[in-house]
Order: structure tokens, then sequence, then C-alpha cells
């Protein structure tokens, strides 16, 4: 059995895996895609210390260092329960159960999905949701960003660099996205930001998008867009299905944990974009990992 059994392996997952095996603990890691959210970012400038740096560069660095200590790097490997017997049980998808004293749930969180008729049909044939992935299969072309908050404007700024023209998608009056990027997307000659539009279906060939249809919400009226491509960026949901019977979450799907990452169960703790901290980010995920190891390990020297 594992002292310390970390659940997802993005910064959160790699900070407290780290700060666990410093303290000379079994400590194990199970992630499904190893980088998390990180594996998908490109620039990367608020990495406090380090000016600028990109996604594969981060995540290559993070599993240097968790694997400079002695920790059971697990990966491509998903947790599907976590059940509190004697010990913590973590079943895997493939259904293995993994043992241990404390775990850590840093499992992250995805991109929220449209719900509109065509998404599914045409996900991977024109609705992407990375647009560091996606964007250069859409070189040349009419793309649409659907979401006008930080993720849907900095799609804008990344995508106008690539493709024909991008025409961002907002179903509010107002962008929620900082001053900053919203003023240089407005600058781009080749971005038009459409406001109070609802995306109500995804258009298609049976083969790629063509695409889409929205609903103008000041007059009512549908419009039709020419586009190759959709971006959907509007929001993050947190991966925490697997946990939903047994450990307390947030009408949003957060974990809810405390000053010392302690979640509802005895012995887990939780850090990073899957719980209910207040702002997602690399840095605070981080930081929020070593809390939660920190947290396992005090439990451990008291139980
Ligand atoms: P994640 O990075 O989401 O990692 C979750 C981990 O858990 C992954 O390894 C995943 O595979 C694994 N997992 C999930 N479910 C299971 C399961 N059931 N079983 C096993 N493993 C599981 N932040 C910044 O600070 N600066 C930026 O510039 C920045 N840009 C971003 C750009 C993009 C495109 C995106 C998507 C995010 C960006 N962020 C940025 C946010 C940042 O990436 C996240 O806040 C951070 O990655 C959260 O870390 P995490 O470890 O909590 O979760």
């Amino acid at each position: 059995a594992y002292d310390v059994l970390v659940v997802g392996g993005g910064p959160a997952g790699a900070a407290a895996a780290i700060y666990a095996a410093r303290k000379g603990i079994r400590t194990g890691v199970v992630a499904e895609r190893f980088g998390g959210q990180v594996s998908d970012t490109m620039a990367i400038e608020n990495f406090i210390s380090v000016k600028a740096t990109d996604g594969p560069k981060l995540v290559a660095g993070l599993e240097q260092h968790v694997l400079d200590y002695d920790v059971d790097l697990m990966k491509t490997q998903k947790a599907v329960r976590v059940e509190k017997k004697d010990l913590i049980e973590v079943e895997l998808e493939n259904g293995a159960v993994l043992k241990s004293k404390t775990i850590v749930l840093a499992t992250g969180a995805r991109w929220r999905e449209m719900n509109v008729p065509g998404e599914q049909e045409y996900k991977n044939k024109g609705v992407a949701y990375c647009p560091h992935c996606d964007g250069p299969l859409f070189k040349g072309k009419k793309t649409a960003v659907i979401g006008g908050g930080n993720s849907g404007i900095e799609a804008a700024i990344d995508l106008a660099g690539l493709v024909e023209h991008v025409t961002v998608l907002e179903f509010s009056d107002t962008l929620r996205a900082d001053d900053v990027l919203v003023k240089k997307a407005k600058s781009l000659p080749n971005v038009t930001i459409i406001t109070e539009a609802q995306t109500t279906e995804v258009l298609g060939n049976e083969e790629h998008v063509t695409g889409l249809q929205y609903t103008d919400r000041k007059t009512g009226e549908s419009q039709t867009l020419e586009l190759a491509g959709i971006f959907v960026q509007i929001g993050l949901v947190p991966n925490s299905e697997f946990l939903k019977d047994t450990i307390e979450l947030t009408e949003r799907g957060e974990v809810v944990i405390d000053s010392h990452g302690r979640t509802s169960m005895e012995g887990v703790f939780a850090a990073g974009d899957v719980t209910n901290v207040p702002y997602k980010q690399i840095i605070i995920s981080m930081g929020a990992g070593a809390t939660a190891a920190l947290g396992a390990f005090d439990h451990l020297i008291r139980n």
C-alpha cells in the first residue's frame, strides 16, 4: 500500500507527489494523461520566476522533477472509484485496485461542451476545443470561437495568426475577458466579435463542418456563418464524476476542500482545478498540490 497516492498528473498532482516523496514516504501517481491541461498550453508567461515557457516544456520539467524522486508513476491509467475501507481504495478502469493510507485527488478539469445538434457528430471534423492543438488544421480557413471569456479571446487572438478569419460569438452582451485581451482582439483586422449570440447548431456536409447557426438575441433572428472550424471555449468542467457518490462536491462538481486540502472523506485530500478554489492556474494548482501533500503527511503522522 502507498502512504500517499496521487490521482492526476497535472501541475497539482506533480507538486503533491514531489512534496510527499520528499518526506521519504511511499508515493504513487496515477494519471490518465500526464501533464494535464498544461500539455494543451502554448505560451505560459505567468509562471513566476520563468518569464516565458510553453506547455510541453513545462510538462517535461514536471515529469523529470517527479522522476527524480522515488515515485511510482502510472501513466495512462484512469481512476473510476474511490472508496474508504481499512485503507483507501482507488479502482482503475482496467479493474486494478490500488490501496493507500491517504489520497490526493488532482484530476483537474476539461472544456465545457455547447450541447447543440451537430457538436458531437463533427467533433474532430471541425469542432475543436484546443486551438493550440488544432489551430494549424484550419490554416487559411474561416473559423469561429464560441465564448468571449479569457480562453475564447485568447483563442481568437491565437487563431487570427493562422486562419483567414475568426468570428467570436458571445452569449451575453459583454465580453468577460480581460481588457488587454479584448483590446488586442479588437485591433486584429481578421477578428469579428458578435455579442448576444446563441449558437444553436453546428452545420456540416457529413464529412466536416461547413458552418454554424446562431440566434441573434437582440432581434431573435437566426443567422448562419460559413466556417470550417469551431473552437468551443465556454468554460471548464471539473473531472470529478467518479467521486460524486463518495465525496462532497459543489453544485458545479468541484471537490470541496478546507485550508489543509482535506475533503469530506477522511484521509482524502484534493488540489488544483478539480477543487472549489476560486482561481484555476498552474502556479495556484502547484501550491495547492503542495498543501494537500503536507496535509496528507500531517494526517499520516497523527494516525
Ligand atoms: P490538470 O492540468 O487538468 O490535470 C489533471 C490531471 O488529472 C491530468 O493528468 C489528467 O489526465 C488526470 N485525470 C483526470 N481524471 C482522472 C482520472 N479519473 N484518473 C486518473 N487521472 C485523471 N494556467 C496558467 O497558470 N497559465 C497559463 O498560461 C495557462 N494557460 C492555459 C491554456 C489552456 C489551453 C488551458 C487548457 C489551461 C491553461 N491554464 C493556464 C490553466 C492551467 O493549465 C490549469 O489551471 C492547471 O493545469 C490545473 O492543474 P491541475 O493539476 O489541477 O489539473
